[in-house]
Protein backbone atom coordinates (compact mmCIF):
# COMPACT_ATOMS: atom_id res chain seq x y z
CA UNK A 1 0.00 0.00 0.00
CA UNK A 2 1.18 3.13 -1.00
CA UNK A 3 1.97 6.17 1.98
CA UNK A 4 -0.75 8.04 2.90
CA UNK A 5 0.59 11.16 1.77
CA UNK A 6 0.21 10.23 -2.02
CA UNK A 7 -3.24 8.52 -1.71
CA UNK A 8 -5.96 10.94 -2.63
CA UNK A 9 -9.20 9.09 -3.12
CA UNK A 10 -11.75 11.41 -5.66
CA UNK A 11 -15.85 10.23 -4.68
CA UNK A 12 -15.61 10.08 -8.26
CA UNK A 13 -13.03 11.12 -11.16
CA UNK A 14 -14.24 11.12 -14.74
CA UNK A 15 -11.28 12.40 -16.02
CA UNK A 16 -9.53 8.81 -16.08
CA UNK A 17 -12.60 7.71 -18.53
CA UNK A 18 -12.01 10.75 -20.83
CA UNK A 19 -8.05 9.66 -21.18
CA UNK A 20 -9.64 5.86 -22.59
CA UNK A 21 -11.92 7.27 -24.79
CA UNK A 22 -10.80 10.98 -25.68
CA UNK A 23 -9.52 9.93 -29.63
CA UNK A 24 -13.00 8.10 -30.43
CA UNK A 25 -14.94 10.86 -28.38
CA UNK A 26 -13.28 13.62 -29.85
CA UNK A 27 -13.93 12.46 -33.46
CA UNK A 28 -17.45 12.14 -32.71
CA UNK A 29 -18.06 15.18 -31.29
CA UNK A 30 -16.27 17.63 -33.57
CA UNK A 31 -18.28 15.14 -36.56
CA UNK A 32 -21.14 16.38 -34.84
CA UNK A 33 -20.12 19.90 -34.87
CA UNK A 34 -19.14 19.65 -38.49
CA UNK A 35 -22.84 18.55 -39.27
CA UNK A 36 -23.74 21.68 -37.38
CA UNK A 37 -26.68 19.76 -36.65
CA UNK A 38 -27.23 20.35 -32.57
CA UNK A 39 -30.88 19.21 -32.19
CA UNK A 40 -32.60 15.80 -31.78
CA UNK A 41 -31.82 13.92 -35.28
CA UNK A 42 -29.68 11.02 -36.64
CA UNK A 43 -27.39 10.92 -33.31
CA UNK A 44 -30.56 10.82 -30.73
CA UNK A 45 -32.64 8.87 -32.66
CA UNK A 46 -29.50 6.19 -33.06
CA UNK A 47 -29.25 5.93 -29.00
CA UNK A 48 -32.73 6.01 -28.74
CA UNK A 49 -32.76 2.87 -30.65
CA UNK A 50 -29.88 1.16 -28.89
CA UNK A 51 -30.93 2.24 -25.14
CA UNK A 52 -34.56 0.70 -26.32
CA UNK A 53 -32.71 -2.63 -27.05
CA UNK A 54 -30.61 -2.74 -24.26
CA UNK A 55 -33.44 -2.05 -21.80
CA UNK A 56 -35.36 -4.48 -23.56
CA UNK A 57 -38.66 -1.76 -24.17
CA UNK A 58 -40.16 -0.81 -27.47
CA UNK A 59 -39.76 2.91 -27.44
CA UNK A 60 -37.61 5.29 -26.22
CA UNK A 61 -37.67 8.80 -26.46
CA UNK A 62 -34.68 11.21 -26.04
CA UNK A 63 -35.01 14.07 -23.49
CA UNK A 64 -33.37 17.14 -21.87
CA UNK A 65 -32.94 15.95 -18.65
CA UNK A 66 -33.92 12.87 -16.23
CA UNK A 67 -35.70 15.67 -14.55
CA UNK A 68 -37.57 15.99 -17.63
CA UNK A 69 -38.13 12.80 -18.33
CA UNK A 70 -40.22 12.39 -15.04
CA UNK A 71 -42.57 15.37 -15.94
CA UNK A 72 -42.77 14.17 -19.89
CA UNK A 73 -43.63 10.48 -18.01
CA UNK A 74 -46.28 12.19 -16.03
CA UNK A 75 -47.92 14.64 -18.67
CA UNK A 76 -47.96 11.95 -21.12
CA UNK A 77 -50.02 9.56 -18.49
CA UNK A 78 -52.24 12.60 -18.33
CA UNK A 79 -51.08 13.33 -14.57
CA UNK A 80 -51.92 16.80 -13.27
CA UNK A 81 -54.21 18.75 -10.74
CA UNK A 82 -57.09 16.66 -8.90
CA UNK A 83 -54.62 13.55 -8.98
CA UNK A 84 -52.15 12.23 -6.89
CA UNK A 85 -48.66 10.18 -6.98
CA UNK A 86 -47.16 7.86 -4.48
CA UNK A 87 -43.23 7.95 -4.18
CA UNK A 88 -41.04 7.43 -1.32
CA UNK A 89 -39.58 10.54 0.43
CA UNK A 90 -35.84 8.91 0.31
CA UNK A 91 -34.84 9.70 -3.48
CA UNK A 92 -33.24 12.72 -5.66
CA UNK A 93 -35.74 16.06 -5.30
CA UNK A 94 -37.03 15.49 -8.97
CA UNK A 95 -38.60 12.47 -8.30
CA UNK A 96 -41.11 14.58 -6.22
CA UNK A 97 -40.70 17.71 -7.82
CA UNK A 98 -41.76 16.24 -10.99
CA UNK A 99 -45.60 15.10 -9.33
CA UNK A 100 -45.69 18.59 -7.87
CA UNK A 101 -44.87 20.66 -11.01
CA UNK A 102 -47.50 18.93 -12.96
CA UNK A 103 -49.69 19.71 -10.62
CA UNK A 104 -50.30 16.26 -8.76
CA UNK A 105 -50.24 15.53 -5.04
CA UNK A 106 -47.58 13.48 -3.36
CA UNK A 107 -48.39 10.35 -1.39
CA UNK A 108 -45.22 9.35 0.66
CA UNK A 109 -44.48 5.82 1.22
CA UNK A 110 -41.74 4.70 3.73
CA UNK A 111 -39.00 2.51 2.40
CA UNK A 112 -37.16 -1.02 2.88
CA UNK A 113 -34.70 -0.76 5.70
CA UNK A 114 -32.64 -3.38 3.61
CA UNK A 115 -32.36 -2.11 0.03
CA UNK A 116 -33.71 1.75 0.71
CA UNK A 117 -36.54 1.30 -2.01
CA UNK A 118 -40.15 1.21 -1.49
CA UNK A 119 -41.85 -1.09 1.13
CA UNK A 120 -44.32 -2.86 -0.74
CA UNK A 121 -45.56 -3.70 2.64
CA UNK A 122 -46.34 -0.44 3.51
CA UNK A 123 -47.58 0.40 -0.22
CA UNK A 124 -51.42 -0.07 -0.01
CA UNK A 125 -51.93 1.60 3.40
CA UNK A 126 -49.80 4.90 1.47
CA UNK A 127 -52.76 4.69 -1.35
CA UNK A 128 -55.25 4.43 1.03
CA UNK A 129 -53.75 7.30 3.36
CA UNK A 130 -53.14 9.31 0.10
CA UNK A 131 -56.90 9.32 -0.29
CA UNK A 132 -57.78 10.22 3.35
CA UNK A 133 -55.10 12.99 3.05
CA UNK A 134 -55.74 14.69 -0.18
CA UNK A 135 -59.63 14.06 -0.48
CA UNK A 136 -60.21 16.75 -3.62
CA UNK A 137 -57.25 14.17 -5.50
CA UNK A 138 -57.15 10.59 -6.80
CA UNK A 139 -54.10 8.24 -7.02
CA UNK A 140 -53.68 7.52 -10.26
CA UNK A 141 -49.88 6.45 -10.50
CA UNK A 142 -46.71 5.14 -8.18
CA UNK A 143 -43.05 6.29 -9.19
CA UNK A 144 -41.04 3.21 -6.98
CA UNK A 145 -37.39 4.63 -7.28
CA UNK A 146 -34.49 2.07 -8.13
CA UNK A 147 -32.35 3.77 -6.04
CA UNK A 148 -28.21 3.34 -6.13
CA UNK A 149 -28.61 0.96 -8.96
CA UNK A 150 -30.76 -2.00 -7.53
CA UNK A 151 -34.69 -2.36 -8.46
CA UNK A 152 -37.14 -1.89 -6.14
CA UNK A 153 -39.62 -5.10 -5.53
CA UNK A 154 -41.46 -4.46 -8.72
CA UNK A 155 -43.60 -7.88 -8.63
CA UNK A 156 -45.40 -6.77 -5.82
CA UNK A 157 -45.29 -3.02 -6.32
CA UNK A 158 -47.02 -4.14 -9.80
CA UNK A 159 -49.57 -6.52 -8.22
CA UNK A 160 -50.78 -3.33 -6.16
CA UNK A 161 -51.04 -0.91 -9.02
CA UNK A 162 -52.91 -3.40 -10.78
CA UNK A 163 -55.17 -3.68 -8.11
CA UNK A 164 -55.98 -0.36 -8.05
CA UNK A 165 -56.01 0.43 -11.63
CA UNK A 166 -52.64 3.13 -10.79
CA UNK A 167 -50.01 3.55 -13.75
CA UNK A 168 -46.16 2.57 -12.51
CA UNK A 169 -43.44 4.98 -13.96
CA UNK A 170 -39.95 3.35 -12.82
CA UNK A 171 -37.15 6.47 -11.56
CA UNK A 172 -34.00 4.22 -12.62
CA UNK A 173 -32.15 7.32 -12.54
CA UNK A 174 -29.75 5.60 -11.01
CA UNK A 175 -30.02 1.81 -12.35
CA UNK A 176 -29.14 1.56 -15.88
CA UNK A 177 -28.94 -1.87 -17.22
CA UNK A 178 -30.39 -3.22 -13.51
CA UNK A 179 -32.10 -6.47 -13.42
CA UNK A 180 -34.91 -7.55 -11.57
CA UNK A 181 -35.86 -11.07 -11.33
CA UNK A 182 -39.57 -10.99 -11.73
CA UNK A 183 -42.06 -13.78 -11.70
CA UNK A 184 -41.95 -13.55 -15.13
CA UNK A 185 -38.56 -13.99 -15.52
CA UNK A 186 -35.70 -11.56 -15.27
CA UNK A 187 -36.93 -8.04 -16.36
CA UNK A 188 -34.62 -4.71 -16.38
CA UNK A 189 -34.79 -1.52 -14.75
CA UNK A 190 -37.42 1.03 -17.20
CA UNK A 191 -38.95 -2.58 -18.76
CA UNK A 192 -41.94 -2.96 -15.92
CA UNK A 193 -43.74 -0.20 -15.36
CA UNK A 194 -46.06 1.69 -17.89
CA UNK A 195 -42.83 4.02 -18.56
CA UNK A 196 -39.44 4.54 -17.14
CA UNK A 197 -37.10 6.80 -17.18
CA UNK A 198 -33.18 7.34 -16.99
CA UNK A 199 -30.66 10.51 -16.16
CA UNK A 200 -27.30 10.90 -17.87
CA UNK A 201 -26.30 13.47 -15.46
CA UNK A 202 -22.24 13.43 -15.61
CA UNK A 203 -22.10 10.85 -12.50
CA UNK A 204 -24.53 8.32 -13.43
CA UNK A 205 -23.49 5.54 -14.76
CA UNK A 206 -24.07 6.16 -18.05
CA UNK A 207 -22.82 10.44 -18.18
CA UNK A 208 -22.82 12.44 -20.85
CA UNK A 209 -21.22 15.33 -21.42
CA UNK A 210 -23.72 17.93 -19.95
CA UNK A 211 -27.76 16.59 -18.81
CA UNK A 212 -29.81 14.32 -20.68
CA UNK A 213 -32.57 11.95 -19.73
CA UNK A 214 -34.95 9.10 -21.73
CA UNK A 215 -38.08 8.03 -21.52
CA UNK A 216 -38.90 4.35 -22.38
CA UNK A 217 -41.87 2.38 -22.83
CA UNK A 218 -43.53 -0.65 -24.29
CA UNK A 219 -46.93 1.71 -25.20
CA UNK A 220 -46.73 3.13 -28.60
CA UNK A 221 -49.79 5.38 -27.72
CA UNK A 222 -47.54 7.15 -24.31
CA UNK A 223 -44.37 6.98 -26.95
CA UNK A 224 -46.35 9.00 -29.27
CA UNK A 225 -47.11 12.07 -26.67
CA UNK A 226 -43.87 11.90 -24.88
CA UNK A 227 -42.82 12.33 -28.51
CA UNK A 228 -44.79 15.38 -29.06
CA UNK A 229 -44.83 16.91 -25.96
CA UNK A 230 -40.85 16.88 -26.21
CA UNK A 231 -40.93 19.46 -28.78
CA UNK A 232 -44.18 22.31 -27.29
CA UNK A 233 -47.10 19.63 -28.62
CA UNK A 234 -46.35 20.03 -32.10
CA UNK A 235 -46.83 16.42 -34.12
CA UNK A 236 -46.12 18.99 -36.97
CA UNK A 237 -43.84 22.14 -36.57
CA UNK A 238 -46.07 25.47 -35.30
CA UNK A 239 -49.68 23.21 -35.20
CA UNK A 240 -49.51 22.06 -31.60
CA UNK A 241 -52.03 19.70 -30.05
CA UNK A 242 -50.90 19.70 -26.51
CA UNK A 243 -49.11 21.73 -24.38
CA UNK A 244 -45.94 20.59 -24.28
CA UNK A 245 -42.19 22.30 -23.77
CA UNK A 246 -38.40 22.20 -24.70
CA UNK A 247 -38.17 19.04 -23.68
CA UNK A 248 -35.16 17.95 -26.39
CA UNK A 249 -31.58 15.78 -25.88
CA UNK A 250 -29.08 17.55 -27.89
CA UNK A 251 -27.26 15.92 -31.07
CA UNK A 252 -23.75 16.49 -28.82
CA UNK A 253 -24.65 14.33 -25.64
CA UNK A 254 -26.76 11.71 -28.02
CA UNK A 255 -23.02 11.31 -29.77
CA UNK A 256 -21.21 11.45 -26.30
CA UNK A 257 -23.57 9.22 -24.86
CA UNK A 258 -23.06 6.20 -27.84
CA UNK A 259 -19.69 6.26 -27.22
CA UNK A 260 -20.01 5.70 -23.86
CA UNK A 261 -22.66 3.11 -23.81
CA UNK A 262 -20.28 0.21 -25.98
CA UNK A 263 -17.96 0.58 -22.30
CA UNK A 264 -21.45 0.81 -19.71
CA UNK A 265 -21.40 -3.15 -19.07
CA UNK A 266 -17.89 -3.13 -18.34
CA UNK A 267 -17.93 -0.50 -16.00
CA UNK A 268 -21.05 -1.66 -14.66
CA UNK A 269 -18.61 -5.25 -14.05
CA UNK A 270 -16.04 -3.30 -12.31
CA UNK A 271 -18.41 -1.02 -10.60
CA UNK A 272 -19.96 -4.71 -9.30
CA UNK A 273 -15.79 -5.97 -8.59
CA UNK A 274 -14.91 -2.75 -6.27
CA UNK A 275 -18.08 -3.68 -4.52
CA UNK A 276 -17.30 -6.96 -3.73
CA UNK A 277 -13.83 -5.93 -2.31
CA UNK A 278 -15.01 -3.35 -0.66
CA UNK A 279 -17.39 -5.81 1.03
CA UNK A 280 -14.36 -7.98 1.74
CA UNK A 281 -12.48 -5.25 3.23
CA UNK A 282 -15.17 -4.49 5.46
CA UNK A 283 -15.63 -7.59 6.75
CA UNK A 284 -12.01 -7.92 7.15
CA UNK A 285 -11.98 -4.84 9.35
CA UNK A 286 -13.95 -6.28 11.69
CA UNK A 287 -16.51 -2.91 11.57
CA UNK A 288 -19.60 -5.31 9.94
CA UNK A 289 -19.30 -7.89 13.24
CA UNK A 290 -18.89 -5.06 15.53
CA UNK A 291 -22.17 -3.66 14.62
CA UNK A 292 -20.60 -0.21 13.09
CA UNK A 293 -20.63 -0.33 9.65
CA UNK A 294 -23.66 -1.94 7.71
CA UNK A 295 -22.48 -2.92 3.78
CA UNK A 296 -25.41 -2.83 1.07
CA UNK A 297 -27.24 -5.42 0.55
CA UNK A 298 -27.70 -6.88 -3.39
CA UNK A 299 -31.15 -8.74 -2.85
CA UNK A 300 -31.59 -10.56 -5.80
CA UNK A 301 -29.19 -13.26 -6.99
CA UNK A 302 -29.86 -15.94 -9.74
CA UNK A 303 -26.88 -17.87 -11.15
CA UNK A 304 -25.93 -16.36 -14.94
CA UNK A 305 -27.46 -13.56 -14.73
CA UNK A 306 -25.26 -10.40 -13.85
CA UNK A 307 -26.42 -6.64 -13.31
CA UNK A 308 -28.58 -7.27 -10.43
CA UNK A 309 -27.14 -4.38 -8.73
CA UNK A 310 -25.74 -1.56 -10.80
CA UNK A 311 -23.64 0.74 -8.01
CA UNK A 312 -24.22 3.85 -9.19
CA UNK A 313 -23.51 4.03 -5.77
CA UNK A 314 -22.10 1.96 -2.70
CA UNK A 315 -23.91 3.02 0.13
CA UNK A 316 -22.62 1.95 3.99
CA UNK A 317 -24.79 2.70 6.91
CA UNK A 318 -22.26 3.93 9.55
CA UNK A 319 -21.90 5.05 13.55
CA UNK A 320 -21.50 8.51 13.85
CA UNK A 321 -21.82 9.12 10.06
CA UNK A 322 -20.85 13.27 9.55
CA UNK A 323 -17.99 12.71 11.64
CA UNK A 324 -16.73 9.45 10.13
CA UNK A 325 -17.14 11.70 6.30
CA UNK A 326 -15.08 14.66 8.35
CA UNK A 327 -12.44 12.40 9.21
CA UNK A 328 -12.15 10.44 5.71
CA UNK A 329 -12.16 13.90 3.86
CA UNK A 330 -9.26 15.09 6.42
CA UNK A 331 -7.60 11.84 4.66
CA UNK A 332 -7.94 13.10 1.46
CA UNK A 333 -11.10 10.41 0.82
CA UNK A 334 -14.53 11.83 -0.93
CA UNK A 335 -17.69 10.64 0.30
CA UNK A 336 -21.34 11.87 -0.14
CA UNK A 337 -24.39 11.56 1.56
CA UNK A 338 -27.24 10.55 -0.24
CA UNK A 339 -29.95 12.12 1.40
CA UNK A 340 -29.21 14.13 4.06
CA UNK A 341 -32.99 15.23 4.51
CA UNK A 342 -36.00 13.13 3.86
CA UNK A 343 -38.19 14.81 1.32
CA UNK A 344 -41.09 15.05 3.58
CA UNK A 345 -39.43 17.11 6.01
CA UNK A 346 -38.52 19.68 3.29
CA UNK A 347 -39.05 22.98 3.88
CA UNK A 348 -40.87 23.54 0.27
CA UNK A 349 -42.79 20.28 1.34
CA UNK A 350 -44.21 21.94 4.55
CA UNK A 351 -47.73 22.66 3.22
CA UNK A 352 -48.09 18.44 2.98
CA UNK A 353 -48.48 18.43 6.23
CA UNK A 354 -45.98 15.66 7.09
CA UNK A 355 -43.89 15.49 10.53
CA UNK A 356 -41.08 14.09 12.30
CA UNK A 357 -41.22 10.13 13.06
CA UNK A 358 -43.77 9.55 10.00
CA UNK A 359 -41.46 7.68 7.74
CA UNK A 360 -38.95 6.07 10.58
CA UNK A 361 -36.94 4.25 7.97
CA UNK A 362 -36.40 7.22 5.51
CA UNK A 363 -35.20 9.50 8.53
CA UNK A 364 -33.47 6.30 10.22
CA UNK A 365 -31.35 6.02 7.04
CA UNK A 366 -30.77 10.21 6.14
CA UNK A 367 -28.89 9.91 9.78
CA UNK A 368 -26.97 6.58 8.99
CA UNK A 369 -26.12 6.49 5.37
CA UNK A 370 -22.56 7.44 3.21
CA UNK A 371 -21.53 6.51 -0.14
CA UNK A 372 -17.85 5.79 -0.71
CA UNK A 373 -16.24 6.22 -4.14
CA UNK A 374 -17.23 3.71 -6.54
CA UNK A 375 -16.07 4.55 -9.72
CA UNK A 376 -14.98 2.01 -12.17
CA UNK A 377 -11.24 2.80 -12.36
CA UNK A 378 -11.23 2.81 -8.67
CA UNK A 379 -7.97 0.93 -7.66
CA UNK A 380 -7.53 -1.84 -4.99
CA UNK A 381 -4.66 0.23 -3.38
CA UNK A 382 -7.71 3.19 -3.14
CA UNK A 383 -10.30 0.83 -1.69
CA UNK A 384 -8.08 -0.77 0.90
CA UNK A 385 -6.95 2.99 2.20
CA UNK A 386 -10.50 3.70 2.20
CA UNK A 387 -11.59 1.23 4.80
CA UNK A 388 -7.98 1.23 6.96
CA UNK A 389 -9.42 5.13 7.21
CA UNK A 390 -12.14 3.68 8.36
CA UNK A 391 -10.51 1.52 11.30
CA UNK A 392 -8.58 4.01 12.34
CA UNK A 393 -11.59 6.56 12.27
CA UNK A 394 -13.40 3.77 14.83
CA UNK A 395 -10.20 2.61 16.83
CA UNK A 396 -11.19 2.54 20.67
CA UNK A 397 -14.82 2.55 19.84
C1 LIG B 1 -30.32 11.95 -11.03
C2 LIG B 1 -31.69 11.58 -10.65
C3 LIG B 1 -32.82 12.16 -11.24
C4 LIG B 1 -32.78 13.36 -12.13
O1 LIG B 1 -31.95 13.31 -13.19
P1 LIG B 1 -31.34 14.65 -13.84
O2 LIG B 1 -30.87 14.13 -15.16
O3 LIG B 1 -30.24 15.12 -12.97
O4 LIG B 1 -32.43 15.64 -14.00
C5 LIG B 1 -34.07 11.68 -10.88
N1 LIG B 1 -34.21 10.70 -9.99
C6 LIG B 1 -33.16 10.15 -9.37
C7 LIG B 1 -33.39 9.06 -8.37
C8 LIG B 1 -31.86 10.57 -9.66
O5 LIG B 1 -30.83 10.02 -9.03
Amino acid sequence: MKTEDAMRVPFLDLTIQYKTLKKEMDRKILDVVESQKFILGQEVTELEEKLASYTKTRFAIGVSSGSDALIVSLMSLGIGKGDAVVTTPFTFFATVGAIVRVGAKVVFCDIDETTYNMDPDKLEEAIHDGTKKCPDSKVKAIIPIHLYGQCADMDRISASAAKYGLSVVEDAAQAIGAAYPSSSGTKNACGMGDMGILSFFPSKNLGGYGDGGMILTDKEDLAEKAKILRVHGAQNKYFHDLIGGNFRLDAIQAAVLQVKLAHLDDWTRKRQKNAIFYDKLLKDSGLIARGIVKVPQAVYKQSGIPNYHVYNQYVVRAEKRDELQRFLGSKGIGSAVYYPLSLHLQNCFSSLGYKERDFPETEKASGEVLALPIFPELSVDQQEYVVSCMEEFYKGT
